[in-house]
């Protein structure tokens, strides 16, 4: 969900909260109430105790051995010892004295078992109200509107296929996302197809993106389209303070899943348990590892079992989780939701705007050109406000200034995280990406063909340039391995050719880069200078001499400077083409190749299949 990051840090709720720290006084009040209850006991010496007998101010005595507890007439407690003598029972007696004798002398007081009792009785008492106020503030106990339940055990809320409205057509833009998820979606319709033929049956998909840009959705319209119960749970649900909260969770929560299948269990912040275990945070991290553990057992249990249950999840932090969520058979499918392009933004825009009334003269694709960085989420918030505005005013549509103003509210609302780059900064990865882009063209060896390109956002990337190998290759070329370089230092190139200057965006590209070189000149012999003799990539793997150290790092260096000047020489060569590309890439933000191919004239290779 969007905004997630703004969570109360306990996850009851203020009531539970309320009502266990009533308890806790309560408790605290009782105890206190009886130790000074004890302390009012009046501790008698024999001499005044056998005078307060002769004085007839005793009610009633207990016996037991030589220690007696009694209540005086007024009502009063007190103790003292006396000796189990005759004489004794007999001025009792005669002071009418109501006497009983314990005979189990070694039993303690019951009065040392009271606050005990007292505190199990009232934990019995306040238990069933901490519970229902912990399970309710996380959306309504019970049978929710509409056939949403909330599953008491497991914590996640159920949603019935009848009550499903979202499908893929609520989704809008996420192309690329919605196709890689057709085939679960067929899955579920179909499972026995998929059995019969031993097809490869997907099992978890990790949904990738910054926060509202549709995970949730996507997961959702997936239920929607399959038209199968949809469980639904936040990873921080199954974080409890109590070890092994988390793991029945997750068996609970799994075994009802499989009971409605097909069916899709969705995760929302993975991350909360996922994390890689031994990444000790302190307190609680026990129990986050149980219920890892627990989630990898259940998951792997789909192998055997013959359940048509899919597991999606969904995440911004990919890069922190558990690699054993990623091997095969679990996470083993990841879908990338980045934020929305112009064209996607612009769907999302009218998506969302069906239900308000507009001024004609506001235009949505206008309105998606302003918007950059929007995410999902803060688009339909944008409508919101924007209707809220026109509203408040009494107008009878939404207008364009309502867009403005609503924009600077959206603006000031996102969270200085999210990068909204500025108009220079869009040019500059604009020309950037288009460098990476052009020098793969460019190149006459057999690299990676060109996938796409996009300035949109990615985490902490600015823009990303994809390359899709054709086929797994486990063997590259040296030339292969060049073109690589070239065009990881393509990107920083452009930025120098056209503005005469680098900006830092170019870090991670240069040590891409040198990785290569480094694994050709240490792995593959590719050096000249070096024959073909296997180094480590560094000097701790392999003990080789401080000399043959500095020859590898010049190999490296005399790569790296070589193709330097070769991507240079193309990007020059062709400035007008990098021009025109960077152009219409800001114009688009996403392009694929076949647009890209198409835009500069360049036939596109025999070998070159598109996806899009
Ligand atoms: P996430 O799970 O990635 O944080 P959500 O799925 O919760 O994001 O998205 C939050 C809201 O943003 C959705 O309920 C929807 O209103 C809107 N939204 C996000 N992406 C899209 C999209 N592609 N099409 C339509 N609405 C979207
Ligand atoms: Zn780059």
């Amino acid at each position: 969900m969007a905004r997630k990051r703004f969570k109360k840090p306990f996850k009851g709720g203020p009531n539970s909260i309320i009502v266990a720290v009533l308890v806790v006084v309560g408790v605290l009040a009782f105890a206190t109430w009886l130790v000074d209850y004890q302390r009012d006991i009046k501790v008698l010496s024999y001499s005044s105790f056998m005078e307060r007998v002769e004085q007839g101010d005793i009610k009633s005595i207990r016996v037991s051995d030589q220690n007696v507890r009694g209540r005086f007439n007024n009502g009063a407690l007190f103790e003292t010892v006396v000796a189990n003598t005759p004489k004794n029972w007999d001025s009792f007696k005669k002071a009418g004295i109501d006497v009983t004798v314990e005979t189990s002398s070694g039993s303690p007081s019951p009065w040392l078992f009271f606050p005990v009792i007292a505190i199990l009785a009232m934990m019995f008492i306040f238990w069933p109200l901490i519970r229902q106020t912990r399970g309710g503030s996380s959306g309504g106990g019970g049978g929710g509107p509409g056939g949403i339940f909330s599953m008491g055990k497991s914590r996640a809320k159920m949603f019935l296929p009848s009550t499903i409205k979202e499908n893929f057509d609520s989704v809008a833009g996420a192309v690329e996302a919605k196709e890689e998820l057709e085939d679960v979606v067929d899955f579920l319709k179909n499972p026995q197809k998929y059995k019969k033929f031993g097809a490869k049956i997907p099992r978890g998909v990790l949904l990738v993106g910054e926060p509202g840009n549709g995970k949730t959705l996507l997961a959702k319209a997936v239920a929607g389209e399959a038209n199968c119960p949809f469980f639904s749970i936040s990873g921080s649900d199954f974080i409890e303070v109590f070890v092994g909260v988390g793991a029945s969770r997750v068996r609970d929560l799994f075994a009802q899943a499989r009971k409605h299948a097909p069916s899709i269990i969705f995760i929302d912040e993975i991350d909360a348990v996922g994390r890689h275990r031994g990444s000790g945070m302190g307190g609680g991290h026990d129990e986050r590892e149980q219920t890892l553990n627990q989630l990898l057992t259940e998951m792997d249990g789909f192998q055997t079992g013959d359940t048509s249950v899919i597991v999606m999840a969904a995440t911004n932090r990919a890069d922190v989780l558990d690699k054993a969520l990623l091997r095969p058979g679990r996470f083993d499918r990841r879908v990338d939701v980045p934020y929305p392009d112009l064209k996607s933004r612009e769907h999302i825009l009218k998506v969302h705007a069906k239900n308000v009334k507009m001024d004609p003269a506001v235009d949505l694709k206008k309105v998606a050109r302003g918007t950059p960085g929007f995410s999902g989420a803060d688009l339909a918030n944008l409508i919101n406000e924007a209707a809220i505005q026109a509203s408040k005013k009494d107008q009878q549509a939404v207008t364009l200034e309502n867009f403005e103003e609503a924009r600077d509210r959206v603006l000031l609302g996102k969270e200085l995280k999210t990068i909204v780059l500025s108009e220079k900064e869009r040019e500059i990865t604009s020309f950037h990406e288009s460098g990476h882009a052009l020098v793969r063209l460019l190149l006459p060896e057999d690299t990676d063909p060109l996938h796409k390109v996009t300035i949109i956002p990615r985490g902490r990337a600015l823009g990303v340039t994809h390359s899709l190998p054709e086929k797994e290759k486990f063997t590259q070329t040296k030339e292969e391995m060049l073109a690589s370089i070239k065009a990881a230092l393509g990107g920083r190139i452009a930025e120098e050719i056209v503005f005469n200057k680098m900006t830092t965006g170019a870090a991670s590209d240069f040590q891409a880069a040198t990785n290569i070189a480094r694994a050709m000149v240490c792995k593959h012999g590719m050096a000249e200078s070096l024959g073909t003799a296997v180094f480590g990539q560094s000097q701790t793997d392999f003990a080789y001499s401080q000399a043959t150290a500095e020859k590898i790092d010049a190999e490296v260096k005399r790569i790296l400077d070589e193709s330097y000047v070769h991507a240079k020489q193309l990007l020059n060569d062709n400035r007008d083409k990098l021009d025109t590309l960077a152009k219409e890439l800001l114009e688009k933000e996403t392009m694929y190749a076949r647009e890209i191919y198409e835009l500069l004239g360049i036939t596109p290779r025999e070998d070159h299949k598109f996806t899009q």
